[in-house]
């Protein structure tokens, strides 16, 4: 065991272990487990019900991380935009998107990204580091905690589409979903999380076998190979049979569905054609069509669709019989819309660019 072992990393059955090479009692486990996660205790002489003679043992044996909030934005729609410095000084994103019935968290996995997808800002930023767990984790307990006023308004759903792409973090990112559904700390219900994937094939069905029931979401983007090549550079490695055949075998839960995200880039992949063939190849698939209009941003090499495009394009699934909805983007205003997050905060230039998943 590493020491001082970040309680805030720790899967509950690693606490039990850690207990129990202390020699001590495994309700200690439990006790410690709700302290952090349910209690979010800032140290272990916050946990005042512990025996004082416990307390000292753990001291220098474990810690208890936190993310600092450098920086938020909140948007005229209610979005509301969080930068947390890492204790090495890298920066990472997270946002928090009221909607009716309610209050979804977009967590981030990865500072950067080296899928480098061409429409996305973190293409441009490459990539620095994997979150540790833990730091995956705490986004979650430091908006609860630091904006979310206590006993008030609660985090409904998460959403693995922030910065970087999660199954490129696999250790990581599923060790943090099994400690954010541990029941015995915060257990947050897997009908509740989505994993936003960009199609890394081999890791998609590794996840498939692990037997957490989140649900999948899928960044397809384009309706030929070649245009995905160009969009998407995964695709060169995982074509779009290789994608749609991997989501065919797809463990889904009884009653789930694959979304697929679908960002319409301005005349270049919200054609009718585009629309016809999409109908086409998620045929046979158990799943639903999340159309996103491109937001563009200063750099960007593409414009976002116009909104007759929009509805053609929507019409056309329809009229093909997939379900599809379109996403409304929000916080476009704090640059908080999906493809478009950035460190702009003042003092944060040194950061590295951010943006979310397509
Ligand atoms: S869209 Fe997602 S996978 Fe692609 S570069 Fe951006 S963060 Fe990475």
């Amino acid at each position: 065991m590493h020491l001082p072992l970040d309680l805030k990393g720790a899967t509950f059955e690693q606490v039990a272990a850690f207990v129990a090479e202390l020699g001590e009692r495994p309700y200690r486990a439990r006790q410690l487990y709700r302290w952090v996660f349910a209690r979010d205790a800032a140290s272990i002489a916050a946990m005042t019900d512990l025996a004082g003679s416990f307390r000292t043992r753990l001291v220098g044996l474990c810690a208890i991380s936190r993310l600092r909030l450098a920086h938020q934005h909140l948007a005229r729609d209610g979005t509301r935009k969080f930068l947390f410095r890492l204790q090495d000084g890298e920066a990472i994103e997270t946002v928090l998107i009221p909607t009716e019935g309610r209050l979804t968290l977009c967590l981030s996995t990865q500072v950067g990204c080296k899928l480098a997808c061409d429409f996305c800002r973190t293409g441009e930023g490459g990539f620095a580091r994997n979150l540790t767990p833990a730091e995956i984790v705490d986004q979650y307990l430091a908006v609860q905690r630091e904006v979310l006023a206590p006993g008030g308004e609660k985090i409904t759903n998460l959403v693995f589409m922030g910065m970087g792409e999660p199954l490129d973090n696999y250790a990581d990112f599923v060790q943090a979903l099994r400690i954010l559904t541990a029941p015995a700390g915060l257990h947050v219900a897997p009908r509740r999380i989505t994993l936003s994937t960009a199609g890394l094939v081999p890791r998609m069905e590794q996840f498939g076998r692990e037997g957490i029931p989140v649900k999948l979401a899928v960044s397809l983007n384009a309706t030929t190979d070649e245009q995905r090549n160009r969009l998407m550079p995964i695709n060169r490695s995982y074509d779009l049979a290789r994608l749609l055949q991997a989501c065919r075998a797809y463990p889904l839960a009884r009653r789930d569905r694959i979304t697929f995200e679908y960002v319409l880039l301005g005349e270049v992949n919200d054609t009718p054609e585009d629309a016809q063939r999409l109908c086409r190849l998620v045929q046979g698939i158990r799943c639903k069509i999340n159309l996103i209009p491109f937001n563009p941003f200063a750099t960007s090499l593409y414009r976002g669709p116009q909104p007759e495009r929009v509805q053609r394009f929507l019409d056309i699934l329809v009229a093909g019989h997939c379900t599809a909805t379109l996403r409304e983007s929000r916080g476009v205003d704090i640059e908080a819309a999906c493809g478009q997050l950035r460190t702009s905060a003042p003092g944060l230039a040194e950061a590295a660019p951010l943006a979310l998943h397509g």
